[in-house]
């Protein structure tokens, strides 16, 4: 826009010209010395006001209050035994360093968290840390801002509260006599074990020292572990294989449900490029997380998860809980009676690589307490030997039916002890 001016006004102007300019410049300087203020004041960090605690029946919240807007990241993080370690949920809030003297809220022995921990990560990084007691899964938590930025709230569901609400719901179905409450640690007078010979005709699984084959001493064993149990009264064991024939992972736990198993058992040789490892260790099925689970429901008795009523489907979610909690303690028995009895024979240590949880296809389908034996090292040349030996297998036999009376009995009581 080009505005011309008449002349009687140019004067004004000029002299305005003179007299604004260093108001101008004053003005310029006082408005950025103010932006500047405003850009250091934005700069300077943020602080954490307090931390509370509060808890509902179904929910624990933890309340981290700040003094100005926050940015943050959360992760949560694996427990580490060897470490010592628990599972834990951390926050790293941006731009925001330590206060010593920070509020820190006072954590229940009932509740969930162990206890929070704040520390500087670095200059511009504060970590808030909630070691927490169990494992949780994502579902579990929520993380929420407030509306002004100021707060985050990391609420935890009350599992307990979860739990009893998915008990009714399972008694309610068990009532219906829709599913068997063998499942649910019921008891029966005949114990069925079905036994797993791991690989089998096209599949040789490890081949170890001297060309032994995984297949073959996992068949030997298993009929061994047959007549073990077999010739105790109230047990029958049934082979998923016993000859050198090939059959699917899934076929296997099929024919543990089709006979009704009481237990699961798969029996294998374990393998590794040092010859000189040994050791013995006990699997059971353990998921990454509940959608896991989910997907598993899915497969296992609908075409899709949409399908699948929320009643169900918490149904499902217990008895797959209740199936890796059996199969944990079936591990745990079996285990022990393993070590123990083989060192006490062998008058030697056996290497205890102890019990592991994996998600082991095998393990999936089954709908009873399940494990995975990697019973000893084929590729090394000692172990590969008793793995051999009739000895070795008697005394490998006896102990896992040991564990297997033990589990028995010990859910025998248990059940008795619960039922109404
Ligand atoms: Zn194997």
């Amino acid at each position: 826009m080009n505005k011309r001016y008449p002349l009687t006004i140019k004067p004004y102007f000029i002299i305005g010209r003179y007299i604004a300019t260093p108001v101008l410049i004053v003005l310029v300087v006082f408005f950025s010395t103010l932006t500047g203020y405003a850009e250091a004041s934005k700069k300077s960090p943020n602080r954490i006001k307090n931390i509370t605690y509060t808890h509902t029946v179904k929910n624990e919240e933890i309340t981290i209050l700040l003094e100005k807007e926050i940015s943050y990241q959360a992760c949560f993080l694996d427990h580490n035994p060897k470490q010592k370690l628990p599972y834990r949920l951390y926050l790293d809030l941006h731009d925001t360093t330590l206060d010593t003297k920070v509020n820190k809220a006072d954590i229940p022995s009932s509740s969930a968290i162990k206890r929070i921990r704040i520390a500087q990560k670095n200059n511009t990084t504060t970590r808030v840390v909630l070691d927490i007691k169990n494992k949780i899964f994502r579902e579990d938590y929520k993380i929420i801002q407030s509306k002004n930025q100021k707060a985050i709230i990391i609420e935890i569901e009350n599992k307990k509260a979860k739990q009893n609400d998915k008990a009714r719901l399972v008694k309610e179905l068990v009532l219906s006599e829709k599913h068997p409450q063998k499942i649910l640690g019921g008891t029966s007078d005949l114990c069925t074990v079905v036994i797993d010979p791991g690989h089998g005709g096209k599949d040789p699984g490890a081949t170890g020292y001297q060309k032994t084959r995984e297949k073959d001493v996992c068949l030997s064993l298993g009929l061994k572990l047959q007549e073990h149990i077999n010739s105790k009264k109230g047990y029958k064991a049934i082979l998923t294989r016993n000859s050198d024939i090939f059959l699917s992972l899934d076929e296997r736990g099929i024919i543990a449900n089709k006979n009704n198993a009481d237990i699961f058992i798969s029996l294998h040789a374990n393998s590794h490029e040092n010859t000189k490892i040994t050791g013995i260790e006990t699997y059971y099925l353990s998921f990454a997380s509940d959608e896991e689970a989910r997907k598993v429901a899915a497969r296992e008795n609908f075409t899709t998860t949409s399908k699948i009523s929320d009643l169900e489907m918490i149904f499902f979610d217990l008895l797959q809980n209740n199936k890796i909690n059996q199969s944990s303690i079936l591990a745990g028995y079996v285990h022990n009676a393993m070590v123990n009895k083989i060192s006490d024979k062998y008058h030697e240590k056996i290497r205890n690589l102890g019990i592991k949880h994996a998600p082991m296809r095998v393990l999936i389908n089954t709908e009873m307490p399940c494990i995975l034996i990697e019973t000893a090292f084929i590729s090394n040349p000692k172990e590969a030997k008793k793995l051999k030996s009739l000895a070795f297998q008697n005394t490998l036999s006896a102990s896992i039916f040991n564990g297997i009376e033990n589990f028995k009995s010990a859910r025998e009581t248990a059940f008795n002890k619960t039922a109404p």
